[in-house]
């Protein structure tokens, strides 16, 4: 299990407009950190720092110790898991969808990860027949179901670290309770980055950092934050 440290990461897209100016957490082995605050804030950002797509103009993020500017691409795409707040599905069955990048996987792993992500009873549909009317061929596709869809791939995956992008604001309040016990399953024991909008999403956490405006503005766990405010 991977500990994952950023340590005073700056970062600017544009150098006159500073986006993260002096972030420094750790996320200790199978842990997991949610990252709240205003649309905005720089969440996003971090995410896309821990994967390499950025590099920050000072500071530094380690995964075991190792600067992962110093790691192949390849390596890390493998050791991090991504669960986006939208998911595309390839046009083939959900049962592709989720095998997707695990070609090696068996029948038994892919039933399982659908079960654990809740979209079992799909394996063998193709998402295009769910986009046709109801009546014609049968149910519409959720966004809730393609997320779970993008859970159950990243189950499958296993990689050691988690990045859950939460924006389920689009969602319903049943598809998002059923998608927060999807995701909460998914990051059991595993180290993990939320990415989230609300408090309320996040009462699991080991810690919450407040994100405004590019520095953390307040951290601790659910309770102790909702004490403060
Ligand atoms: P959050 O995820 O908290 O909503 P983001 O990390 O997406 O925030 O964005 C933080 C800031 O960076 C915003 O002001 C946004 O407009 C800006 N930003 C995001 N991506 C880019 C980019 N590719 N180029 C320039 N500015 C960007
Ligand atoms: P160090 O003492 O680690 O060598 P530097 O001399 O590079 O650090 O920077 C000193 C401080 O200036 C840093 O702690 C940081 O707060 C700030 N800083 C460095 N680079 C940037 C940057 N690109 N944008 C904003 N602030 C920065």
């Amino acid at each position: 299990n991977a500990v994952v440290r950023f340590e005073d990461i700056h970062f600017a897209y544009i150098k006159e407009r500073p986006i993260l100016r002096g972030i420094s957490f750790e996320i200790p082995a199978g842990k997991t950190v949610a990252i709240v605050g205003p649309s905005g804030a720089g969440k996003s950002t971090l995410s896309r720092l821990l994967f390499r797509f950025y590099e920050p103009q000072h500071g530094r993020i380690l995964i075991d110790g190792q600067n992962i500017s110093e790691v192949q691409q390849g390596s890390l795409r493998r050791a991090i898991g991504m669960v986006p707040q939208d998911t595309v599905l390839f046009n083939d069955t959900i049962g592709y969808n989720i095998r997707y990048g695990r070609w090696d996987a068996s029948e038994q792993e892919i039933e399982e990860a659908a079960r654990l992500a809740q979209i079992d009873g799909f394996i063998n549909s193709l998402p295009e027949k769910f986009n046709t009317p109801v009546g014609e061929r049968g149910l519409k596709l959720s966004g809730g179901e393609k997320q779970r869809v993008a859970i159950a791939r990243t189950i499958l995956k296993s990689p050691p670290i988690l990045v859950l992008d939460e924006a389920t604001s689009a969602l319903d309040s049943f598809t998002e309770k059923e998608i927060q016990d999807a995701l909460d399953r998914v990051s059991r024991d595993r180290t993990t980055l939320v990415i989230a909008h609300r408090l309320s999403t996040v009462v699991g956490a080991d810690e919450i950092i407040v994100l405004d405006k590019g520095i953390i503005v307040e951290r601790g766990s659910h309770n102790e934050l909702l004490a403060e405010s």
